[in-house]
């Protein structure tokens, strides 16, 4: 029991009770009066309360009634609108005439992959974003080439320049997740011509089939978009991984494939 609230494993409910996180977290997102916030599951409002000092308005989007209740207890509609339902389906496009948007949050890490999907959709219509997420997923989102790096990598880093900015241990948290948190930073990149997938659909089916099984040689995981001729004709050695290929390589590969559709 926290706040009289008995957490929800399945809404991954693990509140923050650090004073100190909280302050840097806010810290880091600088809130100004005038901007337009969202934050994805405010909870008890152990970041609503202090984003709320610092804004004349905040959107929250909650999934879990009870805390619904209390949210609207304790914070004035005309500055506090609450968006009740799931996250994963939430348009942020509704909100586009507000101004560019900042998004903030303890983010619930059963969803988290999903969750930084459908917000990629709406990369154009933010300037910022902030999370706490397992620190295992901070890593593989910022991974280079290598170790960490997968399809998670790419995909993000294709549209957001990232930053892990620090580690927080369970201790900070009610009840105490198994694992350390990170708090990683996503501006959208503003992306030059060149560097901009001709057909996202089919950038995004050539990295996963590229990253399906991470062990094998691209020339077997791409073989329905041409294995071997599409890599060699790239200068890129058939029997390299997914691994070690950059952002750039996967939008490349892509766009050449996209330019094959287009002239057939
Ligand atoms: N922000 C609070 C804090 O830092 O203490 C709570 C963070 S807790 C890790 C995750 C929050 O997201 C919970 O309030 C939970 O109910 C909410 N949540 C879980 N799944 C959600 C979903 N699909 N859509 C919106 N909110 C969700």
């Amino acid at each position: 029991m926290y706040q009289g609230h008995q957490a929800r494993k399945r809404f991954g409910q693990n509140f923050l009770v650090s004073p100190g996180v909280i302050r840097k977290i806010i810290d880091a997102v600088a809130p100004r009066p005038g901007d337009t916030v969202v934050e994805i599951g405010p909870g008890l409002g152990a970041l609503t309360e202090p984003l709320l000092e610092r804004l004349d308005h905040l959107h929250v989007v909650e999934i879990d009634r009870d805390l619904i209740a209390c949210l609207r207890e304790r914070f004035p509609a005309e500055r506090l609108t609450i968006h009740e339902g799931d996250a994963l389906e939430f348009d942020f496009g509704a909100l586009k005439s507000d101004g560019p948007l900042k998004i903030v949050g303890n983010l619930p890490y059963n969803i988290s992959s999903p969750l930084l999907f459908h917000l990629a959709e709406y990369a154009d219509l933010v300037s910022e974003m902030h999370f706490m997420l397992q620190k295992e997923v901070v890593d593989r989102m910022v991974a280079a080439p290598g170790g960490d790096y997968g399809r998670l990598s790419v995909m993000l880093q294709y549209r957001y320049s990232m930053e892990r900015l620090f580690i927080v241990p369970p201790g900070s948290f009610n009840p105490a997740p198994k694992v350390d948190s990170a708090v990683v930073r996503m501006i959208p990149r503003k992306v030059g011509a060149g560097e901009t997938a001709l057909d996202e659909t089919l950038f995004a089916r050539l990295v996963q089939a590229a990253f399906s099984q991470r062990r094998k040689m691209l020339r077997n995981t791409l073989k329905e978009f041409g294995g071997e001729s599409l890599l060699e004709a790239q200068g890129i050695a058939p029997t390299a991984r997914a691994e070690t290929l950059a952002v750039a390589d996967f939008v490349r590969l892509a766009n050449v494939l996209a330019a094959q559709t287009q002239t057939k």
